[in-house]
This record gives C-alpha cells, structure tokens and sequence, in this order.
C-alpha cells in the first residue's frame, strides 16, 4: 500500500518538495501516490512536475497517473492519481545500463 500524500493545489514547482520529502522520509524505492486531480491534463502535469523536480534534485523519479477507481481522501471530484517513486541516480544508471544490455540481444 502507498502512502498517501494530502491533496495539493499549489504550484508546479513545489514538486520539488514532494520529492525532497519522499526521499528524506523514506529514502529511494518508497511509492508515493499523489490524490485528488480532477483533470487529466492536471495528472499530466503532476507526472512530468514529479520527473523534473528529480533533475533539480540530482535523484531519478519514477511516475505515472492512474485513474481513480473510488478513494476516500480525494473528494468526490478525485479523477485521476500520480504514484512516484524516487530512485538513487547511481542505481537507476545502472538499471538502465543492464536493461539496454538485455534489449541487445
Ligand atoms: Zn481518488
């Protein structure tokens, strides 16, 4: 079960903070998911805010949006959830290294 992040409404560069928070509350590989968006360009938005806020923090975030399939904490007009992990950038380099490897055949 992810933890659940409270509902935000603020400005695309606090990203940067949900991702600083995640890493040092619960360090790398830890899913956080971000509720109660409404729109999907919003889901959008949050999925690339996350990613970027990684590059201004030097770490690797994973994200992605999902549909809401009924929640308790997002309100009634909850659409759409972001899940993002953080990943040590030394590590996800290497994940990456060893995937293309394998891709080569
Ligand atoms: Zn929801």
């Amino acid at each position: 079960m992810p933890h659940q992040v409270r509902i935000i409404s603020r400005p695309i560069r606090d990203f940067d903070d949900h991702v600083r928070h995640l890493v040092e509350e619960d360090g790398y590989g830890v899913e956080r998911e971000y509720y109660g968006i409404t729109t999907r360009a919003r889901a959008d938005e949050v999925r690339r805010g996350m990613r970027t806020a990684g590059r201004h923090l030097g770490v690797s975030v994973r994200s992605y949006w999902r549909t809401c399939d009924g929640c308790e904490l997002g309100g009634e007009s909850c659409a759409y959830h972001v899940r993002f992990t953080a990943y040590d950038p030394a590590r996800a380099r290497e994940y990456m290294a060893r995937k293309s490897k394998n891709s080569e055949r």
